[in-house]
């Protein structure tokens, strides 16, 4: 299949009416983009990403007026979660409409939902008039892609369409809540904060991998957010003993040489350039990426669920 590489909404628009995806830029990494109301768009997502059919994926709305279309119930807590935090990088978990494909839900009778405030995103879902299915726009078990360029690597042939914008700004997946339930659930932590969260709705309860059942949080579930290249955690001031084939990403400069090293001068742009940090050391044949620990406050929870992640997949 030929990658179509384009600057226009209107053309990425014809695309997603046609049934195909397209790879659209938002504030928190890549999406690929399909229509929620055509299934067979829907599983060309799952195809083109060798995605397993039971990790659901999150719709994106353009307006306030298409939740209803997707959502049964929206619970007050939901309001003031959208009150506070829409458009932005927060998807919230809430029992879906019947007619929603189950494709795309994973088989769960909730539907993860979030509206974009990056503007491409939101001129594309204009354009084309309904919510898009989205995940991010990588192969299955690579790091999120937060440049069109990384969406090239991963996709290019796999899919038709790649609207290309700016390096994303956030550079993590959004945060997700489960709404679905009387104590609101954080199942991912993302830019929008569990501290900002408390502060609008003080019950909610952060999900405990080994506790919940799978199937709520079926992103816990895979390999997620891991370059070939081996993390490890690193705790400053530490040295380690750097070989030839080790980098670095942090807000300290480590005291052991390493090929490759980027240092940060806050959580928000350490964050920003993980995964293409990541993807860097892949194209470099780095074998070992320390990553410096910060504390888990704040964006500090999503970095280091991620850097987690990534160390122990
Ligand atoms: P991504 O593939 O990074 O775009 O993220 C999709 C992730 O959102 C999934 O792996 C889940 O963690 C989460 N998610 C989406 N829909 C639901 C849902 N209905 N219930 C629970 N989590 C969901
Ligand atoms: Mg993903």
């Amino acid at each position: 299949m030929q990658t179509t590489l384009t600057d226009s909404i209107a053309i990425a628009a014809q695309f997603i009416r046609a049934g195909e995806v397209v790879a659209f830029p938002t504030e928190t990494v890549y999406g690929l983009g399909a229509n929620i109301f055509d299934e067979s768009a829907i599983e060309k997502i799952f195809l083109a990403k060798g995605r397993p059919s039971d990790n659901p994926l999150i719709a994106h709305i353009g307006k306030r007026a298409d939740l209803h279309l997707l959502a049964r119930e929206i619970t007050p807590m939901a309001e003031t979660f959208m009150e506070h935090f829409f458009p932005g990088p927060l998807t919230l978990v809430l029992p879906k409409q019947a007619n929603i494909s189950r494709l795309a839900t994973a088989g769960l009778d909730t539907i993860g939902i979030r509206m974009p405030r990056h503007p491409v995103a939101q001129s594309l879902l204009q354009t084309c008039g309904v919510p898009l299915v989205a995940p991010s726009a990588n192969l299955s078990g690579k790091p999120s892609p937060t440049t069109w360029e990384a969406v090239q690597m991963d996709l290019a042939g796999r899919i038709a369409c790649i609207l290309r914008g700016e390096q994303a700004e956030v550079g993590l997946e959004s945060t997700v809540v489960d709404c679905s339930r009387v104590t609101p659930l954080l199942l991912r932590a993302g830019a929008i904060t569990l501290e900002q969260l408390q502060a609008v709705v003080p019950t909610i309860q952060i999900a405990q991998p080994s506790l919940s059942e799978p199937q709520r949080s079926p992103g816990l579930k895979y390999k997620h957010y891991a370059p070939q290249a081996r993390v490890e955690m690193v705790v400053l001031p530490m040295t380690f003993v750097a070989s030839d084939a080790a980098a670095f990403i942090g807000l300290h400069p480590p005291a052991s040489n390493v090929k490759h090293c980027k240092l940060c001068q806050t959580i928000e742009e350490y964050a920003h350039s993980l995964f293409q940090f990541f993807r860097e050391c892949d194209a470099m044949e780095i074998e070992v990426i320390y990553c410096e620990a910060v504390s888990e406050a704040g964006l500090g929870l999503a970095l280091m669920d991620r850097i987690k992640r990534a160390a122990h997949g």
